[in-house]
């Protein structure tokens, strides 16, 4: 399989990328950073990967069966009016011009599947409910940000398998929320961030490679709940959620009418905890105390309006991935710890 990556260079895309570089797929890096991108996969490590500047980009994925898409400016930083604007607009552009250069690809090299990331942030937050990929998006910023995501990679032509992955809190050594979290923990001023009520709905780096790498090449990866997805992006009818209801009723009928329309895959771990759990987890296996609560006024100063995304959270399911049986490795918190730290 021939495989064009953005977000190549990131936390979870490089992971990616030796994956699939090990399992002799060809793999093209789309990047801003030729030379970024250069000393993250040299050529002596991994020959035949073929890294592309954006003027390369559409030669790359006119010869790729399949295209992930993972870019996006990071959102764990301060919030100005412009890093708003560029956290939404960062993944609006790379979106948009994959699906342009699938969407024009000429017929006969057209990848056939986008696998592209969103968030669990499209649900909004919650202390007491529970979604999976059948419930509508919140009200805050990162659900619009998620939602005009997902719309745009919506775009693409619709006998291109789309696979949209709603990634949780993703845990691995190397970057991720757990590489701010391990230096706290090791000079003993580990605790939770806030209340610690809130919902940290995670999966091992390991497991959502493996959830992308699926949804790469399974043809089952198009999830249920996509033709209400589409519905629930539409403004412009007023009963639409009655619509959905019903067709949430029939929603395996109208899988078989539209058979390739897109999908929503959570990308959590079966078993999310409250943060506090997760602290409390992290020193048990790290043998340090999880004892100094930081409290929301001392995160919102450093963060500003972005401390809401450690100090509000969400509970998601993977209904999809369970439903198609997807084998996770880690779905207890304490084991992906273990494995990360060990
Ligand atoms: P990273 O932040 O590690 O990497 C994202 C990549 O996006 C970078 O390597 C960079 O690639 C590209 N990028 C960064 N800033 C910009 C920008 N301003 N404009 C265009 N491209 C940019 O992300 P992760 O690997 O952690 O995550 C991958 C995707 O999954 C992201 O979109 C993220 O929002 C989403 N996600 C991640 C979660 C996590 O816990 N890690 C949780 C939920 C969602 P280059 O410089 O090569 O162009």
């Amino acid at each position: 399989m021939a495989v064009s990556v953005t977000g190549a260079t990131g936390f979870i895309g490089k992971r990616l990328v030796q994956r699939l570089h090990a399992d002799n797929h060809n793999v093209c890096v789309l990047t801003r950073s030729k030379s970024k991108a250069e000393l993250i996969f040299p050529v002596k490590n991994f020959p035949g990967i073929i890294i592309a500047e954006e003027a390369g980009w559409k030669d790359c994925i006119e010869g790729s069966n399949a295209v992930v898409n993972l870019a996006g400016m990071p959102i764990s930083t301060r919030w100005s009016p412009e890093i708003k604007k560029e956290i939404k607009q960062s993944r609006i552009r790379v979106t948009s011009k994959v699906v342009d250069l699938i969407n024009n690809s000429p017929q006969g090299v057209q990848p056939t599947v986008l696998v592209s990331a969103t968030a669990v942030g499209y649900y909004g937050t919650s202390e007491t409910r529970v979604f999976d990929e059948s419930s509508p998006s919140g009200n805050d910023y990162l659900a619009e940000v998620c939602r005009e995501w997902e719309a745009t990679a919506l775009k693409v032509n619709k006998d291109v398998r789309l696979a949209l992955i709603r990634i949780g809190v993703v845990l691995g050594k190397d970057g991720g929320a757990l590489a701010k979290m391990i230096p706290l923990f090791m000079m003993f001023a580990g605790g939770p961030l806030g209340s610690g009520q809130q919902w940290f709905s995670w999966i091992h780096l390991e497991d959502i490679v493996n959830l992308i790498y699926e949804a790469l090449s399974n043809p089952s990866y198009r999830g249920v709940y996509s033709s209400i997805h589409q519905l629930d992006h539409c403004s412009c009818f007023p009963y639409k959620s009655v619509f959905i209801m019903l067709i949430d009723f029939f929603h395996m009928f109208i899988l078989l009418l539209f058979t390739k329309i897109s999908g929503v895959i959570n990308g959590t771990a079966p078993n999310p905890v409250r943060l506090s759990e997760m602290c409390d987890q992290l020193g048990n296996v790290m043998g340090r105390p999880s004892w100094l609560p930081v409290p929301d006024f001392a995160l919102k100063a450093v963060l500003g309006e972005g401390a809401s995304v450690v100090l509000e959270g969400q509970k998601v399911l993977p209904a999809k991935a369970k439903e198609l049986g997807f084998p996770f490795k880690y779905p207890y918190v304490k084991d992906a710890l273990k494995s990360i730290l060990s």
